[in-house]
């Protein structure tokens, strides 16, 4: 079916000032510096597909789950674009349209695997915009992508996950992962008492029709050394980027990780490792090593 001419399409992408930025330069300060203080070169997501598909999926669900509060709060739910519409309009416009055929195929499995959803959860928030002000001083923003209230007045907020293939493992990664433990200080904030923990809704793509699909929702351990110590860790961060900053160095020259654990990650190369070889003027991204994890 199609959508009303001006339903509205979420924007889901990152926040004005999120945890991005501070992880790029704590992994690497380079990386921080070809990110966010060269000359923008832009990067699109069509050599990137486990980028591509992971925004296309956060898309359907965003509009998936505005339709169904808008249905718990009795407002007109055709006020959002269908999701299957809004995927299609957006990978078009992102030229990423080889990816809808398996977005699509994941995300209606999804809504049959949570057909309960709406019976078993308020929605609160879709991509609700939230901020922080660290130490009184460095404000750090966040997108959350579904806050949830339970049958027992329990807040929960879901971050989504896709992956190629889910392992026990990845609810250890998340477990301290500096984005969760923001979005977990900005929504005690906002909900206190009643906000009771992050979960990932893990989504693995289901690649052909007829696979099994496999999808999972964890609550994160809490890492209670990292929370108290969150607000020291954001600005020993800050601090650094503003050291360099002050110092005039060129942007080429900021200090480099040049490891192999730091300069390849999960889903290949860092897109900047060719300006690291030869210099700023080499191309960014390309040389992805391994297509998709
Ligand atoms: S290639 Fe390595 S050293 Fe260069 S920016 Fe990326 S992570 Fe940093």
């Amino acid at each position: 079916m199609a959508s009303r001419h001006d339903a509205k399409i979420i924007w889901t992408g990152p926040s004005p000032r999120g945890w991005h930025r501070l992880q790029l330069a704590a992994e690497c300060l380079q990386k921080y510096a070809w990110h966010y203080e060269a000359p923008k070169a832009q990067v699109g997501m069509s050599g990137r597909p486990a980028l591509a598909r992971g925004a296309l999926v956060h898309l359907a669900l965003a509009q998936h789950y505005a339709r169904m509060r808008a249905r718990q709060q009795n407002e007109p739910e055709d006020e959002w674009c269908e999701p299957e519409e809004a995927v299609e309009l957006v990978a078009k416009l992102e030229g990423i349209e080889e990816h809808v055929l398996i977005v699509l195929r994941t995300f209606r499995r999804y809504v049959e695997f949570y057909e309960n959803d709406e019976a078993d959860f308020e929605i609160l928030g879709v991509e609700e915009m939230g901020s922080t002000k660290i130490a009184g001083k460095y404000l750090l923003t966040g997108r959350r992508d579904l806050t949830v209230r339970d049958r027992s007045q329990r807040v929960f907020v879901w971050d989504h996950k896709t992956t190629s293939r889910l392992t026990a493992r990845h609810k250890q990664f998340y477990a301290i992962s500096g984005q969760l433990l923001g979005y977990g200080r900005m929504a005690r904030e906002r909900y206190g008492e009643a906000y009771a923990g992050m979960s990932v809704n893990l989504i693995e793509l289901v690649a052909k029709d007829g696979e099994r699909s496999n999808f999972s929702r964890v609550v994160l351990e809490r890492s209670p050394n990292l929370e108290s110590r969150f607000e020291r860790i954001v600005v020993d961060v800050e601090e650094a980027i503003e050291r360099l900053q002050a110092s005039g160095r060129p942007y080429d020259d900021w200090p480099k990780a040049i490891n192999e654990l730091t300069c390849f990650h999960r889903y290949g190369a860092c897109e900047h490792i060719n300006r690291c070889r030869y210099g700023a003027g080499a191309a960014v991204g390309g040389n992805w090593v391994w297509s998709d994890q």
